[in-house]
Order: C-alpha cells, then sequence, then structure tokens
C-alpha cells in the first residue's frame, strides 16, 4: 500500500534551522496490517506518518502510494492521498464544518460524490463509528473528546479509504472511549482489510492492537518486528527510552515473560488459578481419603 525506500525528511533545508527528522527509513505496509509506531518524543513519529500521506514529500530516497512516486512530477497526489485517511492527534485541527452532517460529508463531496450516494457515505461512516443520525445537525465542536474523535474518524471513513492512518488516537480520552475505539479499529480492520497505522506513546495500546511495530529513534527505524518479539527486547527498548507494557512488568515478575495484554494476562492468571485450585482439591482429597469427595 505505501512503501519507503531509503527516505529522509529534512525540515528548513538548507538554513540554519536544517533538521533532518526522518533519516534512511526503508520499509512496506501491507495490505490489511496493523501497524503501531512507537519512538520517544522527536524521533521523527508524525513526520513520518506525514510522509504517508505525501503531506510531506521525501527530502532524499522515495516514497510509493500504490506503487506510484509521490516525487513523480505526474503523479496526481490528490488521488493518491484519497487512500490514505489521517486522523490527526487533536480532532479539533481537522473540523471545520458547522454540523456532523457537513464534516463528515465533506471529503466524498470533495471527491464528486452527491446526492443519495453522498447521504449513504455519511450514514454508513457515522453509523461504524457509533454516531446517531439523531445528532446530524449538532455542531461537532460542542461534543465531549470521545465523540469529537468519532466524528473526525468517521469523516476521513467516509473517503473509504484503504490505508487508515491515526496518531495519539486515545490522547484525552477516558479509560472507557479508549477501550471502545481500539475495539472498534480492530473490528474495523477485520471487516474490511484497511491497513490501520497507529502512532501511540502507550505501550499498552500497541501491544493490543498492532501486529507489528516499527521502533523510531532519532529519525530512523532501529527495529520493524512482529509485536512479540519488539516486546520481547525490553533492554533494547530501554536503550531507546521505551519499555515493554506495565501488565509485562509484573507478569515478569511473577515468572511469565512473554504476556504483552492485560487480556492476556488474565487468561493466564486464571488458567494458574485454576490449575492451582484443582492441586488443592487433590491435596483436600489425599486428606480425607475419597476420590472427589474434597471438590
Ligand atoms: P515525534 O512525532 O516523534 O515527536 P517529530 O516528527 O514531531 O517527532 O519531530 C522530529 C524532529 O523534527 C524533532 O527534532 C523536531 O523538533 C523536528 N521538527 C518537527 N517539526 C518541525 C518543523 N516544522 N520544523 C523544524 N523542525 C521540526
Amino acid at each position: 500500500m505505501i512503501s519507503f525506500r531509503d527516505a529522509s525528511y529534512t525540515y528548513s533545508i538548507k538554513t540554519p534551522f536544517e533538521k533532518l527528522a526522518v533519516k534512511n527509513v526503508s520499509f512496506d505496509l501491507n495490505e490489511g496490517e496493523i501497524v503501531g509506531i512507537i519512538g520517544h518524543t522527536g524521533s521523527g513519529k508524525s513526520t513520518l506518518i506525514q510522509m504517508m500521506d505525501a503531506l510531506l514529500l521525501p527530502t532524499s530516497g522515495e516514497v510509493y502510494i500504490n506503487c506510484t512516486s509521490v516525487q513523480d512530477k505526474k503523479a496526481n497526489l490528490k488521488q493518491l492521498r484519497a487512500n490514505i485517511g489521517m486522523v490527526f492527534q487533536y480532532p479539533e485541527v481537522q473540523i471545520f464544518e458547522e454540523t456532523i452532517f457537513d464534516e463528515v460529508a465533506f471529503g466524498p463531496k470533495n471527491q464528486g460524490i452527491s446526492g443519495e450516494e453522498l447521504e449513504q457515505r455519511v450514514s454508513s461512516a457515522c453509523a461504524v463509528v457509533g454516531l446517531n443520525s439523531g445528532d446530524y445537525k449538532k455542531s461537532p465542536l460542542a461534543l465531549s473528546g470521545g465523540q469529537k474523535r468519532k466524528v473526525a474518524i468517521a469523516s476521513v471513513l467516509s473517503m473509504k479509504p484503504k490505508v487508515l492512518i491515526l496518531d495519539e488516537p486515545t490522547a484525552g480520552l477516558d479509560p472507557r472511549a479508549r477501550n471502545s475505539l481500539l475495539k472498534f479499529l480492530k473490528e474495523y480492520n477485520k471487516k474490511f482489510g484497511v491497513s490501520i497505522v497507529m502512532v501511540s506513546h502507550s505501550m499498552e495500546e500497541i501491544a493490543e492492537i498492532a501486529d507489528r511495530v516499527l521502533v523510531l529513534n532519532k529519525g530512523e527505524i532501529v527495529m520493524d518486528d512482529a509485536t512479540n518479539n519488539v516486546f520481547a527486547r525490553r533492554e533494547f527498548l530501554k536503550s531507546v527510552g521505551l519499555d515493554i507494557p506495565e501488565i509485562s512488568t509484573m507478569m515478569n515478575m511473577l515468572g511469565v515473560t512473554d504476556c504483552w495484554t492485560v487480556s492476556d494476562a488474565i487468561l493466564r492468571l486464571k488458567s494458574s488459578m485454576t490449575v492451582a485450585n484443582g492441586k488443592r482439591a487433590e491435596v483436600v482429597d489425599a486428606k480425607e481419603g475419597g476420590v472427589g469427595s474434597g471438590v
């Protein structure tokens, strides 16, 4: 879907403020995968995702969207970007319209869609994120943080992107809204095969959602591997200012070294409690002299 080949990005090039933010990055984003991007503040995450959407063009190397180089003079960037939906960290920066309906309709309208198809695009995008049609006339800016995020996501989904890129999508959300957003993203990815790229500072969230993780440090990808393999390298993560999820630290103390999510920890604790209870029952049985009598 998106390929980087030795791509770099330098801000304010050839000025005293020149800053190399992304350095010689190569990777392929495949169809249907969920990729987490982690890295210390200033490691280049935001710059990298803006390059994925051709909002920033590489200052050296190549970036391809759907096999078309974004530097190709004949490339239609607007058309290439239509494949990619970007949800910014602060939904306010991408909400402009006065009503939820207009906001969600904005993208498809720009693609020349109108009438019944436009209404259908809006209603299915809103339904998918759980926005009610009774709220269409409300102002998106008067909503709670979680609802605003839903509008921002719906306004991107209404364009039917093949790739969804989200920058810290759970920032500012309460735990319930956070969990429901992560659940939604997983289900959406499964149902529609849309690739998802998510930047997050929360190792818990990345462990929960990502199939694959890119670790950035000083603008370079220093690890690109399956989520389990990335979190298995705790010392390396620490060396770049990151760590494994907190639940993994606790499970480590209990002697479990490959548990990265709360749901997996619950499963494992439950099964070890069942085993422990079984053993306790056997001990009681043996003491009382009858098979099953202690259960
Ligand atoms: P992250 O998202 O991981 O915090 P960024 O991509 O925002 O990292 O920033 C990478 C580097 O580029 C940082 O050193 C940052 O200061 C610098 N940078 C980001 N935006 C600009 C800009 N508009 N002009 C100059 N330097 C920038």
